[in-house]
């Protein structure tokens, strides 16, 4: 964390970088989080603020992902400002609000995602029912398994709303995020040899997209190992591992 803020009479000054940045072309406002005690180290030190993007301060760089696409960016801090009382949850204590930020990310903030996964699970079947992949006793048994694991997916997604959101939520992270990941797999296998082809300038269909993308699924939110390790020491209560 070397993104740093400092006092300037009633505003917070920025300076630092932060790479990406989900949707950062469009958004008004920002959260950061910044090393707000000088000196301080790891968690410690850091603060949660909440600053406008449109301001000289500002500057956001698109990044050119797999999709063809730039949803996700790097954004530069130079001395960019924002009121002194826009802190969320106190100063200091930045590393705890960005914990439970990434307790909704993981956990309840996926609810309405069901419903997508529902309607690309049902793209996946139309698709092998057309290539006639439906036929295939394979493909036809990883079919109902991702409808049988989607249905559990959304009762864990449930039980989030429960207000079980920080360590639970990595549970739920690891569900979804693996299904999501095979269901792209799963999409490219029953378009058969058509998955390899794409339009004039990279026109990607839909199935190729949720194959491209579904990749991220695993790593942002914090990657697989990140939840398992949470899991692990939060959830089970097993020994902390090893920090370098
Ligand atoms: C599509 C996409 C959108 C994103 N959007 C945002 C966003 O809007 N805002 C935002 O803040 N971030 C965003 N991110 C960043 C995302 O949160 C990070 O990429 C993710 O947390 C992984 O961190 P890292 O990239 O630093 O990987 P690293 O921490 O460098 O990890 C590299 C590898 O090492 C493994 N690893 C790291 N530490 C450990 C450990 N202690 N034990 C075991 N294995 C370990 C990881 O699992 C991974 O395999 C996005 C990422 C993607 C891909």
């Amino acid at each position: 964390m070397s993104t740093k803020a400092h006092r300037v009479g009633d505003e917070w000054s920025i300076s630092g970088q932060k790479v990406w940045t989900s949707l950062a072309q469009h958004a008004d406002w920002c959260f950061v989080i910044a090393r707000t005690e000088p000196g301080s180290t790891r968690h410690h030190g850091l603060s949660y603020l909440l600053v406008p993007m449109a301001q000289p301060g500002v500057e956001v760089r698109p990044i050119l992902q797999l999709t063809a696409t730039s949803e996700f960016n790097e954004v530069f801090f130079d001395d960019a400002r924002t009121d002194a009382d826009l802190v969320v949850g106190g100063e200091g204590n930045g590393f705890k609000v960005a914990m439970a930020t990434l307790g909704f990310e993981r956990g309840v903030s996926t609810l309405a995602q069901q419903i997508a996964f529902r309607r690309e699970l049902d793209a996946v079947i139309d698709t092998a029912t057309r290539t006639g992949a439906i036929d295939d006793a394979v493909l036809r048994d990883r079919l109902v398994r991702a409808r049988m694991e989607l249905e559990v997916i959304r009762q864990h997604a449930l039980r989030t709303l429960g207000g079980e959101q920080g360590d639970g939520a990595s549970v739920t992270k690891l569900l979804w995020s693996n299904w999501h990941r095979s269901l792209g797999e799963l999409a490219m296998d029953v378009s058969g040899p058509a998955s390899l082809l794409v339009g004039p300038d990279y026109a990607l269909d839909d199935l190729q997209t949720l194959f491209l993308f579904s990749r991220a699924d695993t790593i942002y939110g914090g990657s697989d190992e990140i939840q398992r390790n949470v899991i692990a020491e939060r959830v089970l209560g097993l020994p902390r591992e090893a920090r370098p």
